[in-house]
């Protein structure tokens, strides 16, 4: 799904949107519309995104795809979107780049569910798999954000560069936010390409091995998570 690199985008968590096929929501009503989000548990959550208008990508989705895996994990990988097997499944990377992704947790000794959550940026999928436009990014992001909050990782992984630039509101390369530790509203934050373009860009799966390796080394050197259970 993701073309890497990808047009630029001024996409980040909580600006108002940029563009957007709906008019825009006033300020008011999207902060009543955030606060709301930010309280509710995981089924209140998980109801709100299938029922989901808030933004065009409803209109052309089959399944709202809210993530999947540890409601208490460790590990939160990020991606952009889904994609026509997602949308169809409900879950996100599936399909071939899924396979992909499963093989790149399984090297590290982790696999999906345990100890680990897959979301994207976006939980319903965007015609033809293009990006997510800025607006509809922005929509969906306390989704994100409060699946975050409940999650409470010691470590994301942004998988490709839409899910870098909305959680870092950069317009960086992967390639230049690669083996550092950024931070997301404190947590530590790794980048490294979507599996769907290293499916498209064989050689590139080296580097991303070494991002994996790299996130490895810097789980190891986090402190444990207070209160984890
Ligand atoms: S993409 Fe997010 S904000 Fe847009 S309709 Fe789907 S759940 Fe709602």
């Amino acid at each position: 799904m993701p073309e890497e690199p990808m047009a630029a985008t001024e996409a980040s968590i909580g600006q108002p949107p940029a563009t957007s096929h709906q008019p825009p929501q006033p300020a008011a009503s999207r902060d009543d519309r955030r606060a709301a989000i930010m309280l509710k548990e995981w089924p209140a959550l998980k109801a709100d995104v299938a029922a989901c208008t808030a933004c065009p990508l409803h209109a052309g989705r089959k399944k709202t795809v809210f993530g999947v895996g540890d409601e208490n994990a460790d590990w939160l990988f990020i991606g952009e979107g889904p994609g026509a097997d997602e949308d169809t499944q409900g879950e996100p990377f599936v399909g071939q780049a899924g396979k992909l992704l499963d093989s790149m947790l399984a090297s590290i000794r982790l696999k999906r569910g345990a100890n680990v959550y897959i979301a994207n940026v976006v939980k319903c999928r965007p015609p033809g798999n293009r990006n997510p436009e800025p607006a509809e990014a922005a929509a969906c992001e306390p989704y994100l954000q409060r699946q975050i909050d409940l999650i409470r990782p010691k470590l994301i992984v942004a998988l490709g560069k839409v899910a870098a630039a909305n959680l870092l509101a950069s317009d960086a390369s992967v390639a230049s936010m690669r083996g550092k530790v950024h931070s997301y509203r404190g947590i530590p934050l790794i980048v490294t390409y979507h599996p769907a373009y290293l499916l498209r860009s064989l050689p590139e799966k080296a580097k991303a091995w070494t991002d994996l390796c790299f996130a490895v080394k810097t789980m190891t050197e986090l402190p444990a998570r207070p209160n984890a259970g």
